[in-house]
């Protein structure tokens, strides 16, 4: 065996995605979606534009319904039962490629918002949550400053922060860096590198395959919804077995 990033992992599920189908109106989206996350495990998700790797994230924390097979998080199904939507949200933090911060809202409001009106937790005690997760992701000098004040990395890392904040199982990344100027990249997966190193249990969307081969146990491509191939990112990047990987690594690589 060669790989690379190859730890011991706890036998602990956290994420169990079992025969998952889903249309778009007629459109069939994702096919026969299989995939066990163990506790701890950070897998990174390629492939091309369009292949349905949004979707299948989206479909996590049921921002998307499917409409075939199962999905459990932390031991619950999600189904249409508000209460099993809400326990799953609260267990799973998503970052986009869009920060969609509050523009009107400090950095510490935007941060404490969601800790504040859904988890009931006091202003103090949100403020000081806040304020060692914006040290985490090295910005507790702009916990005062709004927005659109702040460059796209700050925001995103502040995104970052903001998810955090509630303290999620699993982070659930979809694209973070892919809307950033190059020079602001690396201070985005510098976080998300951390972050993996600390024990979050991850599923990144991402093209950063200098990521994907440093952190990732195990990599997962999608092509036409569905997963074609995965592998450690050693034997991923070295030796791809399917002719669609082949295709798509020779692209971005
Ligand atoms: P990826 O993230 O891999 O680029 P997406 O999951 O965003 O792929 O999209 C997969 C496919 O589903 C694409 O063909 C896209 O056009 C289509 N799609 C995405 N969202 C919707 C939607 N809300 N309604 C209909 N089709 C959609
Ligand atoms: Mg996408």
């Amino acid at each position: 065996m060669t790989e690379a990033n190859s730890r011991e992992l706890s036998d602990e599920i956290v994420i169990k995605i079992d025969k998952m189908h889903k249309w778009y109106g007629d459109f069939h989206v994702l096919k026969d979606i299989n995939l066990n996350v163990k506790k701890g495990e950070r897998i990174v998700v390629c492939g091309p534009s369009g292949s349905g790797k949004s979707t299948m994230i989206r479909c996590i924390n049921r921002l998307e319904e499917h409409q075939q097979g199962s999905i459990i998080v932390n031991g619950t199904e999600l189904t249409s039962d508000v209460k099993h939507i809400e326990e799953v949200r609260r267990e799973v933090g998503m970052c986009f490629q869009h920060f969609n911060l509050f523009p009107h809202l400090t950095i510490l409001e935007n941060l404490t918002l969601a800790p504040m009106w859904v988890r009931k937790i006091p202003k103090a005690e949100a403020e000081a949550t806040a304020m060692h997760y914006l040290e985490r992701v090295k910005i507790p000098d702009q916990a005062n400053k709004y927005p659109g004040q702040l460059s796209g990395g700050q925001q995103q890392r502040v995104a970052i922060a903001r998810s955090l904040c509630m303290k999620p199982e699993v982070m659930l990344f979809d694209e973070p860096t892919s809307a950033l100027d190059p020079e602001m990249i690396a201070e985005v997966l510098d976080v998300m590198v951390t972050l993996a190193e600390e024990g979050m249990t991850m599923i990144c969307v991402t093209h950063e395959m200098g990521f994907a081969k440093k952190v990732a146990d195990r990599v997962i491509f999608m092509d036409a919804g569905q997963i074609i191939e995965e592998n450690n990112p050693e034997d991923f990047f070295e030796r791809p077995e399917n002719d669609r990987t082949k295709l798509f690594l020779s692209q971005i690589l």
